[in-house]
C-alpha cells in the first residue's frame, strides 16, 4: 500500500474524478491501480476569499508497487503507507476467573470494556448513572422542567460526560500507534457515519452518539462482559498498597485486583473518598470562563468568505486565544458551530454551562467557552481537592446569580466590556435550557478571570470581525472544562503511583481532554490490565 500526501482537487469535485487524479499524480496506467482508501481528507481555509480545496491524503493498491516507490524516492509526499490496522496485544485463556472491573462508562470506560471483552478478560462495568434512554428523559428534566437527577444527568450515565455533546472526534495527542484509528472504527462498526473515518475534524454529534453507544454496550455483552447500571462505587478496598475491590452504594462488594478508574471530571465524591483512602492525587491546572454565542452565519462568513454556507463544508468553526496583559492565557474551548449551550451541572443547587449539537449542526447560534487558564500554586493552593473545591463554590454562585432555579447567568458582550448590566437581549437569543436571567457577570469569576475575558473580547474581534458585536450572549459559567485533579499514575505499567492494581484514566485522571483521547487512554489501560493479569498468572 502506497500513501500519497497533499492531493488536492476543488471544492466541488465529483467522486470519480479521485481515481483519474491518483492515476496521473503516480504516473501509472488506469489498470495498475487496484484500489484506493480516503485516509483525510481537509480543507484549507485560512487565506480568506482566496479558492478553497480539498487536501486528500490517500492510501493506494497498485499490481506492482516497487517501481513506484523507486521512481518517487525524492518526493516525500509519496511513501509506504504506514500500518494502521490494531492489533490486540494478548487473550485470555478460557480459564481465567478473575474479572477486571471498569469504574465509569464514557468514552475512556467504554474503550476499555471494549478492548478487554475483545480480548476475552469479561470485564464489569460499573456505571453510577442509568442507560442511555433513560438517561436522555432525565437530562431533558432539567432542560425543560429544571428538575435535576444527581445520578443521571449530563454528566452522569451511559456514554460518560460526552453523550450530549458536539460529538466532536478530534485531537491533537500523539498517536504513534493509531490508538485513534480503532476508536473511529468502533464507533463506525456500532452505526457512526463512514465519513469521520476521513474528514479531518470529524463529529457525530448527539442524537447518533446515543446509539452507537448503545450498540457497543451490546458487543461488551455479547463477549461476556457485564454493564451494571444505577452501580455507584462508594469506597475502594485497598489493603496494603494493592487494591481488593470496590464497595457499591447499595452495600455489594465486588472483589478484583484490576480497576479501571474512568470516573471523568465531575466525580467529585469519588475524588474525595480516594483522597481518604490515600491513593495519590494530586490538584491540576483547568479552566474557567464563560459561553459565548453568535449567529453561526457570523462565524460562517468570517471563516469562509465566498464559500459561507458551501454544503460540502458546513458550519464553520473557530479557535481563538489571546495572551492577556495581566499574565492570564484565555482562550476559546470545545467550541459548537450550529449548536446549544445546555446545562451541564450534577450537582443540586449549581449552574455550569457547556456546548452540545446535532449531526446536522443546523441551529441558529454558534457557542463556543471564552475560558482563562488557571494553576493550583497561583490560583487555589490548599491541597489536592482546592480545585475541585473552588469549582463547586464558583457555580453555586452561578446558580444564585441565575435565580436560584437552574437558570444560567447572563451578559450582552458589549455591556460585559463597557462593565454594565444587561436588561435586553438584542438580536442573538440565548439557546441556554431552562433559561437565561440577565445581569452583570462581574461577579461569576474571580477578577483577574473578568479583567482577563474583558481584554480578550475585543481583540478576537480583530480576528473575526463582530465577535465582540454589542448583542452575542455570554452565558455563565464555564468550570468544568477538565479535571481539577490528576490521579498520578506511573508511566509504564499505567498503574496509580501508590495503589497496585488501581489503573487511573481518562479525563477524571487527568490522562485526557475530550472524547477521542479519553477513547485512546481506554485502550492503552485496557492493554496495561490485560498484560498485568496475565503476566500476574504465570508469577
Ligand atoms: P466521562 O465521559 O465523564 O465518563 C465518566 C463516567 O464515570 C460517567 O458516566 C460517570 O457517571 C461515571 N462515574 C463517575 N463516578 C462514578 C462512580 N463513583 N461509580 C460509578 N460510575 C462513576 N469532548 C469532545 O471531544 N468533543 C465534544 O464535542 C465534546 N462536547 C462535550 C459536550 C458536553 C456537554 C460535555 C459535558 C462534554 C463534552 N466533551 C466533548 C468532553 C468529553 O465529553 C469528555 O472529555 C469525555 O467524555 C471524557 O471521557 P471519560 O470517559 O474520561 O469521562
Amino acid at each position: 500500500m502506497i500513501r500519497i500526501n497533499e492531493l488536492q482537487l476543488p471544492l466541488d469535485h465529483p467522486v470519480e474524478a479521485l481515481r483519474p487524479a491518483i492515476v496521473a499524480r503516480l504516473k501509472i496506467a488506469d489498470i495498475e491501480l487496484l484500489g484506493f482508501t480516503v485516509f483525510k481528507r481537509s480543507y484549507d481555509a485560512r487565506k480568506k476569499n482566496s479558492e478553497i480545496t480539498f487536501v486528500y491524503i490517500l492510501d493506494v493498491e497498485l499490481s506492482n508497487e516497487a517501481p513506484v516507490l523507486k521512481r518517487f524516492a525524492k518526493d516525500h509526499n509519496i511513501r509506504p503507507a504506514p500500518d494502521t490496522v490494531y492489533y490486540p496485544v494478548a487473550q485470555a485463556p478460557t480459564d481465567l476467573n478473575e474479572r477486571p472491573l471498569v469504574i465509569g462508562f464514557g468514552p475512556c470506560g467504554l474503550f476499555a470494556a471494549l478492548t478487554l471483552a475483545q480480548m476475552g478478560f469479561k470485564p464489569i462495568v460499573l456505571e453510577r448513572g442509568r442507560d442511555v434512554r433513560s438517561r436522555t428523559k432525565d437530562t431533558w428534566a432539567l432542560w425543560r422542567n429544571k428538575v435535576l437527577s444527581p445520578e443521571s444527568n449530563v454528566q452522569f450515565g451511559e456514554g460518560g460526560a460526552g453523550l450530549f455533546s458536539d460529538g466532536k472526534l478530534y485531537s491533537q495527542i500523539k498517536d504513534p500507534k493509531f490508538y485513534g484509528r480503532k476508536v473511529m472504527h468502533e464507533f463506525v462498526r456500532a452505526g457512526a457515519p463512514e465519513e469521520i473515518m476521513f474528514v479531518s475534524k470529524p463529529h457525530i454529534g448527539t442524537f447518533r452518539l446515543t446509539g452507537v453507544v448503545s450498540s457497543m454496550r451490546e458487543e461488551i455483552k455479547a463477549l461476556g462482559g457485564e454493564v451494571r447500571f444505577d452501580s455507584r462505587v462508594t469506597d475502594f478496598l485497598i489493603n496494603d498498597g494493592r487494591i481488593e475491590g470496590v464497595q457499591l452504594a447499595d452495600g455489594e462488594e465486588l472483589r478484583s485486583r484490576y480497576v479501571v478508574l474512568a470516573l471523568g471530571h465531575s466525580a467529585r465524591d469519588t475524588f474525595r473518598k480516594l483522597h481518604e483512602r490515600g491513593v495519590y492525587v494530586e490538584a491540576k491546572p483547568f479552566a474557567i470562563g464563560f459561553r459565548i454565542e453568535h449567529p453561526q452565519s457570523l462565524i460562517d462568513t468570517a471563516r469562509l468568505g465566498k464559500y459561507a454556507g458551501h454544503p460540502q463544508l458546513g458550519a464553520a468553526d473557530y479557535k481563538l486565544v489571546h495572551h492577556a496583559s495581566n499574565g492570564r492565557a484565555v482562550y476559546s474551548f470545545c467550541m459548537c458551530p450550529g449548536g446549544m449551550v445546555v446545562a451541564a451541572t450534577s450537582e443540586p443547587g449549581r449552574v455550569v454551562t457547556n456546548g452540545m449539537s446535532q449531526y446536522s449542526r443546523n441551529e441558529r447560534n454558534a457557542n463556543a467557552g471564552i475560558v482563562v487558564g488557571i494553576h493550583p500554586e497561583q490560583d487555589f493552593p490548599g491541597g489536592p481537592l482546592a480545585g475541585v473545591e473552588l469549582q463547586e463554590q464558583l457555580e453555586s454562585r452561578a446558580f444564585e446569580l441565575g435565580g436560584s432555579d437552574y437558570c444560567a447567568p447572563g451578559q450582552l458582550v458589549g455591556d460585559f466590556i463597557r462593565a454594565k448590566a444587561s436588561s435586553s437581549l438584542g438580536e442573538v437569543q440565548p439557546s441556554y435550557q431552562p433559561g437565561v436571567l440577565l445581569g452583570d457577570l462581574a461577579a461569576a469569576l474571580p477578577a483577574y478571570a473578568i479583567e482577563a475575558i474583558r481584554e480578550a473580547l475585543p481583540a478576537f474581534g480583530k480576528q473575526i470581525r463582530g465577535f465582540d458585536r454589542q448583542d452575542a450572549v455570554l452565558t455563565g459559567i464555564e468550570t468544568r472544562t477538565s479535571s481539577p485533579v490528576r490521579i498520578k499514575r506511573d508511566n509504564i505499567s499505567l498503574q496509580s503511583l501508590n495503589t497496585r492494581g488501581l489503573y487511573p484514566a481518562g479525563e477524571g485522571a487527568g490522562y485526557a481532554g475530550g472524547i477521542l483521547s479519553a477513547g485512546v487512554d481506554g485502550i492503552k489501560i485496557a492493554e496495561a490490565v490485560a498484560t498485568a493479569m496475565l503476566a500476574d498468572r504465570q508469577a
